[in-house]
């Protein structure tokens, strides 16, 4: 196998203090939930919970109960509940992110936001509106189009996905280059924290104290819940140029892109797809990309104000033409630009035509260490035996390899997880992180600790344990599993109270166990992923048969743990 470039730290860090306990049992817990909310938006049936069993990967696990609220105040209510019960919380939005994040991999209730999908108020002075978390995120730029303005954090699932889950993983997307990710377009924050308060971050320009709405953008759910987002809007550019270069081979492509921002000029998009992709891409949305197999394309989007912008045109034709393309075509009307750009957006639902399930690596590198890491890419997947095909924000560096694979293959979504994180590994040692948008979830906390020490770690347990002391939100995320002791105490906080043991149980007419701790289902389902729909939160990766176990990841059942003496957790 391919040989690992970076080092591996380990990190025993322990990010809870002390089990969940009970006061309520479950038949009171449900009483009240319906009391509040209407037993339309109180689901505890199987087969509505299956719905949310996972999100676009390939973890899966059953939720004991999922809520719909409407309003702040019934989060807040449904979060004081939770407390009592001693039930983790899972915060979700549309379900697509890729890492994990939304999965009730420990059970509990999940709080699906997208009934609060309301935009509040839009004051173009102040150039800010304030949306709901379940709002979609397509859904704001098409409100306020009309002005001449948008929402820039533009994810290529901004179709469906929400605003509160774009918070949530502070997502990036196409025309982030210029503008900045999500983080960089939220200007304040309506949250509710673990204990039920609601508080309010940011809102004025430059308000004082620490930056709390920093802190809860890409917190992935596990700080607080976010239940009110003021956004930042732009205004529409006057004039837009979209070109397509391609390239025989991805050396000159990613030269092109390191020779464009080296020479100053920020284009609003910078993306860059391979053969495998361009061919697939083609085949199902005729957007104009070279079918061939094996061409190297660059989709560049160059805005701002009419006066100048051919000039700067030219200037990028010329350093595409300089580094080597075989071809620069610019786009003739906004039909073309739009047929462009839907090849590029709609690029993972036509992934269905290369294999039956993919894999979407996240990673990012400096921008100059493109050809080294794609080079390794082909060489781990060829030396796993996998397909490829690469679709990513070249400007940002940040990388996406996508590894086809076909889930009824036996160890095929094993082998496809280890080659992932032999390109982790490779992007931490180009200088890169280990994800560039889609966070960290459950699914890349192991890499944590090859991207930070103890140290690091530590000191972000210690803000989550300030915020979220009990791990009562969206436990088991964003940090790794510890190690040694610190595992035992890691397992021994993260282990069922026997209350919540109790509810965990079958319960008659449960035709399979009830799930503790994720398992693989199966991949991403690589048919339609564009066609996702956010109202009701339905699952990315769609109903597969269970092997549910009762043991958590490690192995080991929380009977097991219940034995070990523990020590007070420290930091
Ligand atoms: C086809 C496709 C293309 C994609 N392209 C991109 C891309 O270009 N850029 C990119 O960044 N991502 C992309 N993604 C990943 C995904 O769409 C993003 O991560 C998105 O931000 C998730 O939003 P969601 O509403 O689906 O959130 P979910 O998946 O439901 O949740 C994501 C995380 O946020 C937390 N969360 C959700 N709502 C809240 C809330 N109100 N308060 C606190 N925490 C919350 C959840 O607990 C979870 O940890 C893509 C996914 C797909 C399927």
């Amino acid at each position: 196998m391919a040989t690992a470039l970076a080092p591996t730290f380990t990190a025993p860090v322990t990010t809870a203090t002390a089990p969940l306990t009970s006061t309520i049992d479950r038949t009171t817990l449900v009483r009240r939930l319906i009391a509040l909310l209407g037993p339309e938006y109180v689901l505890t049936q199987r087969g509505d919970l299956l719905v949310y069993d996972a999100d676009g990967t390939h973890e899966h696990a059953l939720p004991d109960i999922v809520v719909l609220p409407q309003t702040t105040q019934q989060v807040a209510e449904v979060v004081k509940l939770a407390g009592a019960a001693g039930m983790p919380v899972i915060p979700r939005g549309a379900g697509t992110g890729l890492a994990g994040g939304a999965t009730a991999v420990r059970g509990g209730i999940i709080i699906s936001l997208t009934r609060m999908n309301t935009i509040r108020s839009i004051d173009y002075a102040n150039r800010r509106a304030v949306v709901d978390p379940g709002v979609v995120n397509l859904h704001l730029s098409q409100a306020i189009m009309p002005h001449g303005y948008y929402y820039a954090p533009d994810p290529a699932s901004q179709k469906s996905s929400t605003i509160g889950g774009n918070v949530g993983t502070n997502a990036g997307g196409p025309h982030c280059l210029a503008n900045g990710v999500t983080v960089n377009h939220v200007l304040g924050l309506e949250v509710v924290l673990p204990d039920g308060r609601i508080i309010q971050t940011g809102g004025v320009p430059d308000a004082p104290g620490y930056d709390l709405t920093g802190m809860f953008v890409g917190s992935e759910g596990t700080m607080g819940i976010v239940t009110g987002v003021t956004c930042r809007l732009m205004h529409t550019p006057e004039t837009v140029r979209v070109l397509l270069a391609i390239f025989d081979t991805i050396e000159p492509a990613s030269a092109t892109v390191g020779n464009i921002i080296g020479a100053g000029i920020i284009p609003g998009a910078l993306e860059m797809m391979d053969g495998p992709g361009c061919k697939a891409v083609e085949a199902a949305y005729h957007a104009g990309y070279p079918d061939d197999g094996t061409s190297i394309i660059l989709l560049i989007e160059l805005d701002g104000l009419a006066e100048g912008l051919d000039e700067l045109t030219t200037r990028v034709i010329t350093i595409c033409n300089e580094a080597g393309a075989r071809s620069v075509r610019l786009a003739a009307s906004q039909a073309e630009r739009d047929a462009l750009w839907a090849g590029r957006k709609g690029a993972l639902g036509a992934m269905g035509r290369l294999a039956p399930n993919y894999y979407l690596q996240d990673s990012v590198v400096p921008r100059t260490k493109l050809p080294q890491i794609l080079n390794y890419v082909t060489q781990v997947a060829n030396e796993y035996k996998l397909q490829t095909a690469n679709m990513f924000h070249a400007g940002d560096g940040n990388l996406h390899p996508l590894l086809l694979f076909d889930r009824r293959e036996k160890g095929a979504i094993e082998r496809t997880l280890e080659a992932a994180m032999e390109m982790t590994r490779a992007c931490i040692a180009a200088g890169g992180a280990i994800s560039g948008e889609h966070g960290v979830g459950f699914e890349k906390r192991k890499a944590m600790t090859i991207a930070f020490t103890t140290e690091d770690l530590a000191a972000m347990a210690k803000l989550k344990r300030t915020f979220n002391p009990l791990d009562l939100f969206n436990p088991d995320k964003v940090f790794p599993a510890s190690q040694g002791c610190g595992e035992i105490r890691e397992l021994k906080a993260s282990a069922m109270p026997a209350a919540y043991a109790k509810i965990a149980e079958p319960r008659p007419g449960d035709p399979i166990p009830r799930a503790r701790g994720p398992h693989y289902g199966h991949g991403h389902d690589a048919h339609g992923m564009e066609e996702m729909n956010a109202p009701g939160g339905a699952s990315v990766g769609g109903v597969d048969e269970y092997s549910h176990t009762s043991a958590n990841e490690h192995g080991t059942t929380p009977a097991e743990i219940d034995d070990v003496a523990v020590p007070a957790a420290n930091d």
